[in-house]
Protein backbone atom coordinates (compact mmCIF):
# COMPACT_ATOMS: atom_id res chain seq x y z
CA UNK A 1 0.00 0.00 0.00
CA UNK A 2 1.32 3.27 -1.13
CA UNK A 3 0.64 5.17 2.14
CA UNK A 4 2.56 8.49 0.73
CA UNK A 5 0.30 8.93 -2.62
CA UNK A 6 -2.90 9.33 -0.08
CA UNK A 7 -0.84 11.28 2.64
CA UNK A 8 0.49 13.39 -0.21
CA UNK A 9 -3.40 14.84 -0.61
CA UNK A 10 -3.88 15.87 2.58
CA UNK A 11 -0.66 18.82 2.59
CA UNK A 12 -0.21 17.66 5.97
CA UNK A 13 -3.18 19.63 7.03
CA UNK A 14 -4.04 18.39 10.08
CA UNK A 15 -7.87 19.04 10.67
CA UNK A 16 -8.35 16.57 7.38
CA UNK A 17 -6.94 13.84 9.57
CA UNK A 18 -9.82 12.08 10.30
CA UNK A 19 -10.91 12.10 6.20
CA UNK A 20 -6.84 10.67 5.73
CA UNK A 21 -7.32 7.53 7.84
CA UNK A 22 -10.83 6.93 6.69
CA UNK A 23 -9.33 7.03 3.05
CA UNK A 24 -6.62 4.46 3.83
CA UNK A 25 -9.10 2.25 5.99
CA UNK A 26 -11.13 2.28 2.36
CA UNK A 27 -8.01 1.55 0.45
CA UNK A 28 -6.67 -1.14 2.42
CA UNK A 29 -10.18 -2.75 4.79
CA UNK A 30 -8.06 -1.40 8.43
CA UNK A 31 -5.49 1.45 9.21
CA UNK A 32 -2.55 -1.14 9.82
CA UNK A 33 0.15 -0.48 12.23
CA UNK A 34 2.25 0.26 9.15
CA UNK A 35 0.18 3.25 8.06
CA UNK A 36 0.04 4.16 11.68
CA UNK A 37 3.35 5.14 11.90
CA UNK A 38 3.39 6.56 8.41
CA UNK A 39 0.72 8.99 9.22
CA UNK A 40 2.62 9.96 12.90
CA UNK A 41 5.68 10.38 10.95
CA UNK A 42 4.90 12.91 8.11
CA UNK A 43 2.58 14.94 10.64
CA UNK A 44 5.34 15.27 13.13
CA UNK A 45 2.94 13.43 15.79
CA UNK A 46 3.19 10.23 18.03
CA UNK A 47 2.34 7.03 17.05
CA UNK A 48 -0.26 6.78 20.32
CA UNK A 49 -2.03 10.32 19.17
CA UNK A 50 -2.76 8.48 16.04
CA UNK A 51 -4.04 5.44 17.70
CA UNK A 52 -5.50 7.17 19.64
CA UNK A 53 -8.06 8.85 16.89
CA UNK A 54 -8.53 5.23 15.65
CA UNK A 55 -9.82 4.12 18.79
CA UNK A 56 -12.10 6.51 19.46
CA UNK A 57 -14.25 6.92 16.44
CA UNK A 58 -16.87 3.43 15.85
CA UNK A 59 -16.05 3.83 12.32
CA UNK A 60 -12.30 3.61 12.17
CA UNK A 61 -10.70 0.36 12.49
CA UNK A 62 -6.95 -0.84 13.80
CA UNK A 63 -7.78 -4.51 13.05
CA UNK A 64 -8.81 -6.39 9.53
CA UNK A 65 -12.21 -5.59 8.68
CA UNK A 66 -14.66 -7.85 6.25
CA UNK A 67 -15.02 -6.40 2.51
CA UNK A 68 -18.61 -5.78 3.65
CA UNK A 69 -19.31 -4.39 6.94
CA UNK A 70 -22.12 -4.82 8.32
CA UNK A 71 -23.10 -2.35 11.23
CA UNK A 72 -26.58 -3.37 12.75
CA UNK A 73 -28.37 -0.25 14.46
CA UNK A 74 -28.89 -1.36 18.11
CA UNK A 75 -31.03 1.57 19.22
CA UNK A 76 -34.76 0.45 21.29
CA UNK A 77 -37.07 1.53 18.13
CA UNK A 78 -34.79 -1.01 16.55
CA UNK A 79 -34.85 -3.79 19.03
CA UNK A 80 -39.18 -2.81 18.85
CA UNK A 81 -38.70 -3.51 15.24
CA UNK A 82 -37.72 -6.76 15.45
CA UNK A 83 -33.68 -6.40 15.70
CA UNK A 84 -33.19 -9.28 17.46
CA UNK A 85 -34.33 -11.75 14.43
CA UNK A 86 -32.06 -9.17 12.08
CA UNK A 87 -28.84 -9.88 14.01
CA UNK A 88 -29.63 -13.88 14.01
CA UNK A 89 -30.08 -13.86 10.76
CA UNK A 90 -27.08 -11.99 10.05
CA UNK A 91 -24.84 -13.98 12.57
CA UNK A 92 -26.12 -17.03 10.77
CA UNK A 93 -25.32 -15.86 7.37
CA UNK A 94 -22.30 -14.68 8.49
CA UNK A 95 -21.14 -17.74 10.76
CA UNK A 96 -19.57 -15.31 13.29
CA UNK A 97 -21.02 -13.79 16.20
CA UNK A 98 -21.22 -9.77 16.29
CA UNK A 99 -18.13 -8.13 16.99
CA UNK A 100 -15.88 -10.56 14.82
CA UNK A 101 -15.18 -11.38 11.16
CA UNK A 102 -16.51 -14.78 8.92
CA UNK A 103 -13.99 -17.36 8.75
CA UNK A 104 -13.17 -16.45 4.61
CA UNK A 105 -13.05 -12.68 5.90
CA UNK A 106 -15.89 -11.84 3.70
CA UNK A 107 -18.38 -10.44 6.41
CA UNK A 108 -17.86 -8.37 9.46
CA UNK A 109 -20.79 -8.25 12.11
CA UNK A 110 -21.01 -4.71 14.51
CA UNK A 111 -23.01 -2.74 16.60
CA UNK A 112 -23.70 0.77 16.31
CA UNK A 113 -25.67 3.33 17.96
CA UNK A 114 -28.76 5.05 16.40
CA UNK A 115 -28.32 5.52 12.89
CA UNK A 116 -30.94 7.54 12.37
CA UNK A 117 -33.50 5.69 10.60
CA UNK A 118 -35.83 5.10 13.76
CA UNK A 119 -38.49 5.40 11.53
CA UNK A 120 -37.82 3.02 9.49
CA UNK A 121 -35.95 0.00 11.70
CA UNK A 122 -34.56 -2.46 11.98
CA UNK A 123 -31.93 -0.46 9.69
CA UNK A 124 -28.03 -1.10 9.30
CA UNK A 125 -25.19 0.12 7.32
CA UNK A 126 -23.31 -1.88 5.16
CA UNK A 127 -20.12 -0.15 4.14
CA UNK A 128 -21.64 3.56 3.95
CA UNK A 129 -24.90 2.29 2.13
CA UNK A 130 -28.19 2.55 4.30
CA UNK A 131 -30.57 -0.74 4.35
CA UNK A 132 -33.68 -0.36 5.92
CA UNK A 133 -36.70 -2.35 7.12
CA UNK A 134 -34.81 -5.65 7.87
CA UNK A 135 -35.94 -9.10 8.04
CA UNK A 136 -34.46 -12.43 8.11
CA UNK A 137 -35.44 -12.60 4.72
CA UNK A 138 -33.89 -9.74 3.40
CA UNK A 139 -30.62 -10.59 5.12
CA UNK A 140 -30.68 -13.59 3.41
CA UNK A 141 -30.62 -11.89 0.08
CA UNK A 142 -27.95 -9.24 0.82
CA UNK A 143 -25.40 -12.26 2.25
CA UNK A 144 -26.00 -14.12 -0.66
CA UNK A 145 -25.24 -11.01 -2.94
CA UNK A 146 -22.29 -10.34 -0.76
CA UNK A 147 -21.33 -13.81 -1.18
CA UNK A 148 -21.63 -13.36 -5.22
CA UNK A 149 -18.91 -10.26 -4.41
CA UNK A 150 -21.83 -7.78 -5.59
CA UNK A 151 -20.97 -3.85 -4.75
CA UNK A 152 -23.41 -2.81 -2.02
CA UNK A 153 -24.64 0.04 -3.91
CA UNK A 154 -26.66 -2.33 -6.38
CA UNK A 155 -28.28 -3.97 -3.92
CA UNK A 156 -30.58 -1.33 -3.15
CA UNK A 157 -33.29 -1.98 -5.39
CA UNK A 158 -35.66 0.42 -4.26
CA UNK A 159 -34.68 3.98 -3.53
CA UNK A 160 -36.68 6.48 -1.29
CA UNK A 161 -39.03 9.43 -2.14
CA UNK A 162 -38.21 12.90 -2.98
CA UNK A 163 -34.09 13.65 -3.13
CA UNK A 164 -33.82 10.46 -1.87
CA UNK A 165 -33.76 9.17 -5.55
CA UNK A 166 -32.02 12.10 -6.55
CA UNK A 167 -28.89 10.30 -8.91
CA UNK A 168 -26.09 11.68 -6.28
CA UNK A 169 -28.18 10.19 -3.50
CA UNK A 170 -29.97 6.79 -4.47
CA UNK A 171 -30.50 5.65 -1.25
CA UNK A 172 -33.63 3.79 -0.25
CA UNK A 173 -34.63 6.12 2.87
CA UNK A 174 -37.77 7.17 3.13
CA UNK A 175 -38.50 11.03 4.44
CA UNK A 176 -41.91 10.49 5.76
CA UNK A 177 -42.86 14.15 6.19
CA UNK A 178 -46.18 13.57 7.47
CA UNK A 179 -46.56 17.17 8.37
CA UNK A 180 -45.35 19.83 6.43
CA UNK A 181 -45.00 23.39 8.45
CA UNK A 182 -44.44 27.16 7.19
CA UNK A 183 -40.86 27.14 8.29
CA UNK A 184 -38.90 24.35 7.00
CA UNK A 185 -40.91 22.74 4.52
CA UNK A 186 -42.85 25.22 3.10
CA UNK A 187 -41.95 26.39 -0.79
CA UNK A 188 -38.77 27.90 -0.87
CA UNK A 189 -37.05 29.78 -3.53
CA UNK A 190 -33.29 29.89 -3.47
CA UNK A 191 -31.50 33.14 -2.45
CA UNK A 192 -34.60 35.13 -1.39
CA UNK A 193 -33.21 35.28 2.05
CA UNK A 194 -29.58 35.96 1.01
CA UNK A 195 -30.21 38.78 -1.10
CA UNK A 196 -32.59 40.43 1.58
CA UNK A 197 -29.59 39.78 3.90
CA UNK A 198 -27.11 40.84 2.27
CA UNK A 199 -29.16 44.44 1.75
CA UNK A 200 -28.58 45.36 5.45
CA UNK A 201 -25.91 45.47 7.58
CA UNK A 202 -24.45 42.62 9.78
CA UNK A 203 -25.85 44.22 12.86
CA UNK A 204 -29.52 44.71 11.35
CA UNK A 205 -29.01 40.80 10.87
CA UNK A 206 -28.74 40.09 14.12
CA UNK A 207 -31.27 42.22 15.47
CA UNK A 208 -33.82 40.76 13.28
CA UNK A 209 -32.82 36.85 14.69
CA UNK A 210 -32.93 38.68 17.94
CA UNK A 211 -36.31 40.41 17.62
CA UNK A 212 -37.75 36.66 15.97
CA UNK A 213 -36.61 34.93 19.40
CA UNK A 214 -34.72 32.19 17.82
CA UNK A 215 -33.08 30.02 19.91
CA UNK A 216 -31.28 26.94 19.22
CA UNK A 217 -32.83 23.58 17.50
CA UNK A 218 -30.35 21.44 18.58
CA UNK A 219 -32.25 20.90 22.37
CA UNK A 220 -30.04 23.67 24.19
CA UNK A 221 -32.53 26.41 22.89
CA UNK A 222 -29.84 29.05 23.64
CA UNK A 223 -30.94 32.58 21.83
CA UNK A 224 -29.03 31.89 18.18
CA UNK A 225 -28.82 36.03 17.82
CA UNK A 226 -27.18 36.43 21.22
CA UNK A 227 -24.81 33.46 19.85
CA UNK A 228 -24.11 35.09 16.71
CA UNK A 229 -23.54 38.90 18.41
CA UNK A 230 -21.59 37.48 21.00
CA UNK A 231 -19.03 35.53 17.99
CA UNK A 232 -19.03 39.13 16.24
CA UNK A 233 -17.64 40.88 19.48
CA UNK A 234 -14.93 38.57 19.37
CA UNK A 235 -11.70 39.69 17.61
CA UNK A 236 -9.48 37.60 16.05
CA UNK A 237 -8.12 36.99 12.32
CA UNK A 238 -10.77 34.63 11.36
CA UNK A 239 -14.55 34.25 12.24
CA UNK A 240 -16.21 30.68 11.47
CA UNK A 241 -19.47 29.41 10.92
CA UNK A 242 -20.32 25.41 11.77
CA UNK A 243 -23.07 23.79 11.29
CA UNK A 244 -23.78 21.01 13.86
CA UNK A 245 -25.17 17.88 11.62
CA UNK A 246 -24.42 15.29 13.69
CA UNK A 247 -27.50 14.53 14.99
CA UNK A 248 -26.61 10.96 16.94
CA UNK A 249 -29.59 11.26 20.08
CA UNK A 250 -31.14 8.09 19.50
CA UNK A 251 -35.00 8.83 17.82
CA UNK A 252 -33.63 11.83 16.13
CA UNK A 253 -33.59 11.81 12.20
CA UNK A 254 -35.23 15.25 11.37
CA UNK A 255 -32.19 16.88 10.41
CA UNK A 256 -31.72 14.00 7.76
CA UNK A 257 -34.16 14.96 5.91
CA UNK A 258 -34.10 19.12 6.07
CA UNK A 259 -30.37 17.79 4.89
CA UNK A 260 -32.37 16.25 2.23
CA UNK A 261 -35.19 18.29 1.29
CA UNK A 262 -34.09 21.92 2.12
CA UNK A 263 -30.09 21.46 2.04
CA UNK A 264 -29.80 25.23 0.21
CA UNK A 265 -31.84 26.96 3.10
CA UNK A 266 -29.30 25.23 5.65
CA UNK A 267 -26.37 26.62 3.09
CA UNK A 268 -28.21 30.05 3.18
CA UNK A 269 -28.32 30.08 6.72
CA UNK A 270 -24.54 29.56 7.01
CA UNK A 271 -24.06 32.60 4.52
CA UNK A 272 -26.29 34.66 6.79
CA UNK A 273 -24.38 33.77 9.73
CA UNK A 274 -21.35 33.96 8.50
CA UNK A 275 -22.45 37.52 7.17
CA UNK A 276 -23.65 38.34 10.94
CA UNK A 277 -20.52 37.46 12.66
CA UNK A 278 -17.83 38.27 10.13
CA UNK A 279 -16.82 34.92 9.07
CA UNK A 280 -15.27 33.72 5.66
CA UNK A 281 -15.75 29.81 6.08
CA UNK A 282 -18.33 27.50 7.16
CA UNK A 283 -18.00 24.10 7.76
CA UNK A 284 -20.69 21.62 7.58
CA UNK A 285 -20.17 18.46 10.07
CA UNK A 286 -21.58 15.93 8.75
CA UNK A 287 -22.15 12.49 10.80
CA UNK A 288 -20.41 9.88 9.25
CA UNK A 289 -24.01 7.74 9.09
CA UNK A 290 -25.12 10.19 6.94
CA UNK A 291 -22.26 10.09 4.05
CA UNK A 292 -24.42 8.99 1.22
CA UNK A 293 -25.82 12.77 1.03
CA UNK A 294 -22.34 14.07 0.86
CA UNK A 295 -22.17 14.52 -2.72
CA UNK A 296 -25.16 15.72 -3.20
CA UNK A 297 -24.59 18.00 -0.45
CA UNK A 298 -21.21 19.05 -2.51
CA UNK A 299 -23.47 19.47 -5.78
CA UNK A 300 -25.81 21.65 -4.01
CA UNK A 301 -22.89 23.67 -3.06
CA UNK A 302 -21.67 23.59 -6.49
CA UNK A 303 -24.97 24.99 -7.72
CA UNK A 304 -25.13 27.56 -5.08
CA UNK A 305 -21.32 28.95 -6.39
CA UNK A 306 -22.81 29.28 -9.89
CA UNK A 307 -25.99 31.23 -8.99
CA UNK A 308 -23.63 33.46 -7.28
CA UNK A 309 -24.64 32.45 -3.09
CA UNK A 310 -21.63 31.42 -2.15
CA UNK A 311 -18.34 32.06 -2.91
CA UNK A 312 -16.52 35.21 -4.08
CA UNK A 313 -18.67 38.31 -4.37
CA UNK A 314 -22.06 36.46 -3.10
CA UNK A 315 -25.24 38.35 -5.01
CA UNK A 316 -22.79 40.70 -6.33
CA UNK A 317 -22.67 42.78 -2.80
CA UNK A 318 -19.00 42.37 -2.49
CA UNK A 319 -19.22 38.87 0.16
CA UNK A 320 -16.99 36.25 0.39
CA UNK A 321 -18.40 33.48 1.96
CA UNK A 322 -17.30 29.18 1.36
CA UNK A 323 -18.75 26.32 2.93
CA UNK A 324 -16.55 23.32 3.28
CA UNK A 325 -18.15 19.56 4.41
CA UNK A 326 -16.29 17.85 6.80
CA UNK A 327 -17.39 14.23 8.03
CA UNK A 328 -17.26 12.69 11.18
CA UNK A 329 -16.16 9.04 12.03
CA UNK A 330 -19.02 7.73 14.12
CA UNK A 331 -19.14 9.50 17.98
CA UNK A 332 -22.04 10.85 19.57
CA UNK A 333 -20.54 13.46 21.82
CA UNK A 334 -19.33 15.20 18.68
CA UNK A 335 -23.00 16.87 18.95
CA UNK A 336 -21.36 18.23 22.12
CA UNK A 337 -20.63 22.27 20.29
CA UNK A 338 -16.91 21.48 21.50
CA UNK A 339 -16.06 17.75 20.89
CA UNK A 340 -17.64 18.28 17.69
CA UNK A 341 -15.04 21.66 16.85
CA UNK A 342 -12.44 19.34 17.93
CA UNK A 343 -12.86 16.73 15.86
CA UNK A 344 -13.12 19.17 12.85
CA UNK A 345 -10.03 19.89 13.56
CA UNK A 346 -8.61 16.15 13.39
CA UNK A 347 -9.13 15.10 16.79
CA UNK A 348 -10.66 13.06 19.18
CA UNK A 349 -13.91 14.27 19.91
CA UNK A 350 -13.39 15.38 23.84
CA UNK A 351 -15.34 18.19 25.15
CA UNK A 352 -13.12 21.35 25.48
CA UNK A 353 -13.22 22.91 29.10
CA UNK A 354 -15.51 26.15 28.94
CA UNK A 355 -15.02 29.02 29.00
CA UNK A 356 -13.42 30.05 26.98
CA UNK A 357 -17.13 29.47 24.68
CA UNK A 358 -16.63 28.30 21.11
CA UNK A 359 -17.73 31.65 20.61
CA UNK A 360 -14.69 33.35 22.12
CA UNK A 361 -12.23 30.44 21.02
CA UNK A 362 -13.32 27.64 18.75
CA UNK A 363 -12.59 26.16 15.26
CA UNK A 364 -8.39 26.95 15.48
CA UNK A 365 -8.94 29.07 18.44
CA UNK A 366 -10.98 31.54 16.47
CA UNK A 367 -14.47 33.06 17.77
CA UNK A 368 -16.78 30.40 16.02
CA UNK A 369 -20.68 30.11 16.04
CA UNK A 370 -21.71 26.41 16.41
CA UNK A 371 -25.73 26.39 15.17
CA UNK A 372 -27.92 23.06 14.54
CA UNK A 373 -29.07 21.74 10.90
CA UNK A 374 -32.98 23.14 11.75
CA UNK A 375 -31.62 26.49 13.43
CA UNK A 376 -29.59 27.88 10.26
CA UNK A 377 -32.78 27.29 7.74
CA UNK A 378 -34.99 28.51 10.34
CA UNK A 379 -32.91 31.64 10.55
CA UNK A 380 -33.16 31.49 6.66
CA UNK A 381 -36.95 31.35 6.60
CA UNK A 382 -36.91 34.41 9.34
CA UNK A 383 -34.69 36.45 7.28
CA UNK A 384 -36.91 35.69 4.16
CA UNK A 385 -40.00 36.28 5.83
CA UNK A 386 -39.21 38.49 8.42
CA UNK A 387 -39.32 38.08 12.54
CA UNK A 388 -43.19 39.47 13.05
CA UNK A 389 -44.10 36.60 10.47
CA UNK A 390 -42.08 34.38 12.33
CA UNK A 391 -43.38 35.11 16.03
CA UNK A 392 -47.27 35.53 15.23
CA UNK A 393 -46.76 31.01 15.45
CA UNK A 394 -45.73 29.31 18.26
CA UNK A 395 -45.77 30.61 22.13
CA UNK A 396 -44.61 33.88 24.11
CA UNK A 397 -41.27 31.86 24.61
CA UNK A 398 -40.85 29.65 22.08
CA UNK A 399 -41.65 31.07 18.55
CA UNK A 400 -41.92 29.51 15.39
CA UNK A 401 -42.36 25.78 14.58
CA UNK A 402 -39.97 22.83 15.67
CA UNK A 403 -39.43 19.84 13.52
CA UNK A 404 -40.09 16.44 15.63
CA UNK A 405 -38.61 12.65 14.85
CA UNK A 406 -41.55 10.43 15.91
CA UNK A 407 -40.91 6.96 15.93
CA UNK A 408 -42.09 3.75 18.07
CA UNK A 409 -45.00 2.20 18.21
CA UNK A 410 -47.83 4.45 16.08
CA UNK A 411 -49.27 4.28 12.49
CA UNK A 412 -47.34 7.39 10.97
CA UNK A 413 -43.69 7.31 12.45
CA UNK A 414 -41.72 10.20 10.36
CA UNK A 415 -41.18 14.34 10.61
CA UNK A 416 -44.03 16.59 11.79
CA UNK A 417 -43.46 20.35 11.37
CA UNK A 418 -45.62 21.68 14.14
CA UNK A 419 -45.71 24.84 15.89
CA UNK A 420 -44.69 25.23 19.38
CA UNK A 421 -47.12 24.57 21.76
CA UNK A 422 -48.65 21.45 20.50
CA UNK A 423 -49.32 19.18 23.32
CA UNK A 424 -48.78 15.43 23.24
CA UNK A 425 -52.29 14.40 22.83
CA UNK A 426 -52.13 16.12 20.18
CA UNK A 427 -49.02 14.36 18.56
CA UNK A 428 -50.14 11.30 19.55
CA UNK A 429 -53.67 11.36 17.78
CA UNK A 430 -51.63 12.54 14.65
CA UNK A 431 -49.17 10.02 14.57
CA UNK A 432 -51.67 7.62 14.89
CA UNK A 433 -50.49 5.78 18.85
CA UNK A 434 -52.67 3.92 20.47
CA UNK A 435 -52.73 2.23 24.00
CA UNK A 436 -49.46 4.68 24.73
CA UNK A 437 -47.66 3.68 27.86
CA UNK A 438 -45.07 6.24 27.46
CA UNK A 439 -43.16 9.17 25.68
CA UNK A 440 -39.56 9.70 25.61
CA UNK A 441 -39.64 13.08 24.90
CA UNK A 442 -35.77 14.60 23.79
CA UNK A 443 -33.98 11.11 23.21
CA UNK A 444 -32.32 9.15 26.14
CA UNK A 445 -30.76 12.37 27.45
CA UNK A 446 -34.43 13.97 27.76
CA UNK A 447 -37.33 12.96 29.81
CA UNK A 448 -39.81 10.03 29.67
CA UNK A 449 -43.33 10.92 30.81
CA UNK A 450 -46.45 8.80 31.18
CA UNK A 451 -50.56 9.09 31.09
CA UNK A 452 -50.57 12.14 33.07
CA UNK A 453 -48.04 14.30 31.21
CA UNK A 454 -49.57 13.53 27.80
CA UNK A 455 -51.49 17.44 28.32
CA UNK A 456 -48.48 19.06 28.39
CA UNK A 457 -47.18 21.51 25.64
CA UNK A 458 -43.86 20.73 23.34
CA UNK A 459 -41.73 23.87 23.87
CA UNK A 460 -38.70 25.32 26.17
CA UNK A 461 -40.37 25.98 28.97
CA UNK A 462 -42.54 22.57 28.98
CA UNK A 463 -40.91 19.92 27.38
CA UNK A 464 -37.93 20.81 25.23
CA UNK A 465 -36.64 18.37 22.76
CA UNK A 466 -34.19 18.39 20.18
CA UNK A 467 -36.58 16.70 17.62
CA UNK A 468 -36.58 12.91 19.08
CA UNK A 469 -40.08 11.36 20.18
CA UNK A 470 -40.07 8.24 20.69
CA UNK A 471 -43.50 6.59 21.32
CA UNK A 472 -44.41 3.04 23.92
CA UNK A 473 -47.20 1.43 23.88
CA UNK A 474 -48.79 -0.70 26.76
CA UNK A 475 -46.67 -3.86 26.03
CA UNK A 476 -43.60 -2.68 26.08
CA UNK A 477 -41.49 -3.14 28.80
CA UNK A 478 -39.96 -0.03 30.14
CA UNK A 479 -37.44 -0.97 32.09
CA UNK A 480 -35.68 -2.88 28.87
CA UNK A 481 -36.13 0.69 27.18
CA UNK A 482 -33.80 2.45 30.26
CA UNK A 483 -31.69 -0.14 30.46
CA UNK A 484 -31.01 0.33 26.12
CA UNK A 485 -30.72 3.76 27.19
CA UNK A 486 -28.14 3.76 29.86
CA UNK A 487 -26.12 1.25 27.77
CA UNK A 488 -25.86 3.74 25.25
CA UNK A 489 -24.18 6.21 27.35
CA UNK A 490 -21.87 3.70 28.90
CA UNK A 491 -20.65 2.90 25.31
CA UNK A 492 -20.70 6.28 24.26
CA UNK A 493 -18.87 8.23 26.74
CA UNK A 494 -16.05 9.53 25.83
CA UNK A 495 -14.29 8.33 29.31
CA UNK A 496 -12.68 11.96 30.19
CA UNK A 497 -14.48 12.07 33.62
CA UNK A 498 -14.77 9.45 36.41
CA UNK A 499 -18.35 10.22 37.03
CA UNK A 500 -19.32 9.81 33.77
CA UNK A 501 -17.58 7.01 33.03
CA UNK A 502 -17.71 5.01 36.16
CA UNK A 503 -20.72 6.33 37.55
CA UNK A 504 -23.07 5.25 34.45
CA UNK A 505 -21.17 2.07 35.24
CA UNK A 506 -22.66 1.65 38.68
CA UNK A 507 -25.86 3.64 38.02
CA UNK A 508 -26.54 0.58 35.44
CA UNK A 509 -25.42 -1.84 38.26
CA UNK A 510 -27.89 -0.67 40.89
CA UNK A 511 -30.41 -0.37 37.87
CA UNK A 512 -30.17 -4.40 37.38
CA UNK A 513 -30.36 -5.30 40.69
CA UNK A 514 -33.75 -3.39 41.28
CA UNK A 515 -35.33 -4.71 37.81
CA UNK A 516 -34.09 -8.44 39.13
CA UNK A 517 -36.03 -7.96 42.38
CA UNK A 518 -33.11 -7.95 44.65
CA UNK A 519 -33.59 -4.11 45.28
CA UNK A 520 -34.87 -2.26 48.45
CA UNK A 521 -35.61 1.02 49.08
CA UNK A 522 -32.22 2.15 49.93
CA UNK A 523 -31.27 0.78 46.42
CA UNK A 524 -33.87 3.76 44.99
CA UNK A 525 -32.98 6.03 47.57
CA UNK A 526 -28.88 5.36 45.97
CA UNK A 527 -30.10 5.52 42.70
CA UNK A 528 -31.65 9.35 42.86
CA UNK A 529 -28.29 10.03 44.63
CA UNK A 530 -26.05 9.07 42.57
CA UNK A 531 -27.96 10.21 39.33
CA UNK A 532 -27.76 13.54 41.22
CA UNK A 533 -24.15 13.25 41.29
CA UNK A 534 -23.54 12.19 37.96
CA UNK A 535 -25.25 15.19 36.40
CA UNK A 536 -23.99 17.50 38.28
CA UNK A 537 -20.12 16.90 38.36
CA UNK A 538 -19.68 15.73 35.03
CA UNK A 539 -18.09 17.92 32.65
CA UNK A 540 -20.48 17.81 29.50
CA UNK A 541 -23.98 17.04 28.63
CA UNK A 542 -23.86 13.88 27.84
CA UNK A 543 -22.84 12.73 31.82
CA UNK A 544 -24.98 16.01 32.71
CA UNK A 545 -27.95 13.85 31.03
CA UNK A 546 -27.26 10.29 30.84
CA UNK A 547 -28.52 9.45 34.68
CA UNK A 548 -31.93 11.03 32.94
CA UNK A 549 -33.42 7.45 31.69
CA UNK A 550 -33.38 6.45 35.07
CA UNK A 551 -33.94 9.68 36.97
CA UNK A 552 -37.25 10.42 35.22
CA UNK A 553 -38.79 6.93 34.80
CA UNK A 554 -37.79 6.46 38.67
CA UNK A 555 -40.11 10.11 38.81
CA UNK A 556 -42.70 9.37 36.78
CA UNK A 557 -43.50 5.78 36.87
CA UNK A 558 -42.38 5.30 40.58
CA UNK A 559 -44.86 2.26 41.15
CA UNK A 560 -42.87 0.11 38.37
CA UNK A 561 -39.91 0.57 40.51
CA UNK A 562 -42.02 -0.32 43.69
CA UNK A 563 -43.51 -3.30 42.40
CA UNK A 564 -39.76 -4.49 42.14
CA UNK A 565 -39.02 -3.44 45.46
CA UNK A 566 -37.84 -6.31 48.13
CA UNK A 567 -41.22 -5.76 50.58
CA UNK A 568 -39.98 -6.59 53.90
CA UNK A 569 -36.52 -5.32 53.40
CA UNK A 570 -35.08 -1.93 54.49
CA UNK A 571 -31.57 -3.51 54.64
CA UNK A 572 -28.97 -3.05 52.23
CA UNK A 573 -29.07 -5.99 50.64
CA UNK A 574 -25.77 -6.34 48.25
CA UNK A 575 -25.56 -10.25 48.11
CA UNK A 576 -27.77 -12.30 45.57
CA UNK A 577 -27.40 -15.87 47.13
CA UNK A 578 -29.20 -17.78 43.67
CA UNK A 579 -26.51 -15.88 41.42
CA UNK A 580 -23.87 -16.21 43.66
CA UNK A 581 -24.39 -20.13 44.28
CA UNK A 582 -25.46 -20.51 40.38
CA UNK A 583 -21.76 -18.70 39.43
CA UNK A 584 -19.85 -20.92 42.06
CA UNK A 585 -21.53 -24.34 40.73
CA UNK A 586 -20.26 -23.44 37.14
CA UNK A 587 -16.66 -22.66 38.71
CA UNK A 588 -16.70 -25.82 40.66
CA UNK A 589 -19.18 -28.00 38.47
CA UNK A 590 -21.35 -29.23 40.39
CA UNK A 591 -25.33 -29.37 40.34
CA UNK A 592 -27.27 -26.10 40.44
CA UNK A 593 -30.82 -27.31 41.02
CA UNK A 594 -29.54 -30.00 44.04
CA UNK A 595 -27.37 -26.81 45.35
CA UNK A 596 -30.62 -24.19 44.83
CA UNK A 597 -32.73 -26.55 47.34
CA UNK A 598 -30.16 -25.94 50.01
CA UNK A 599 -30.66 -22.74 49.39
FE1 LIG B 1 -16.57 12.60 28.40
FE2 LIG B 1 -18.74 11.90 29.82
FE3 LIG B 1 -16.98 13.56 30.85
FE4 LIG B 1 -18.54 14.35 28.82
S1 LIG B 1 -19.23 13.84 30.87
S2 LIG B 1 -16.34 14.73 29.08
S3 LIG B 1 -18.67 12.42 27.66
S4 LIG B 1 -16.59 11.41 30.29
Amino acid sequence: MDYKKIISKYNLDRTRLIELLKDIQAAEGYISEKAVAEVAKAFRISIAEVEGLISFYHFLSARPLGKYVVYLNNSITSEMAGRQEVALAFEEEAGCPFGKTSSDGLITLMETSCIGMNDQEPAALINEVIFTRLNKEKVKKLASWMKQGKPVQEMVEEFGDGANSHELVKAMVKNNIRKSGPVIFDDYLAGTAIHKTLETSPEAVIDEIKKANLLGRGGAGFPTGLKWELCRKEKGPEHYVICNADEGEPGTFKDRVILTERPEMVFEGMVISGYAVGARQGILYLRHEYSYLKKYLENILKKMREQGLLGKNIAGRGFDFEVEIKMGAGAYICGEESALIESAEGKRGEPRDRPPFPVQKGYLNMPSTVNNVETLATATRIMANGSNWFRAMGTSVSAGTKVLSVSGDCDRPGIYEVEFGLTIDELLKMAGARETFAIQVGGPSGQCIGEPGFSRKICFSDLATGGSVIIFNSSRDLFSVVANFLDFFIEESCGWCLPCRAGNVLLKKKFEKIIKGTGTRQDLKEIEAWGKIIKTTSRCGLGQTSANPVLTTLTNFRKLYESKIVKEAEFISEFDLITAVAEACILTGRNFQEENEHV
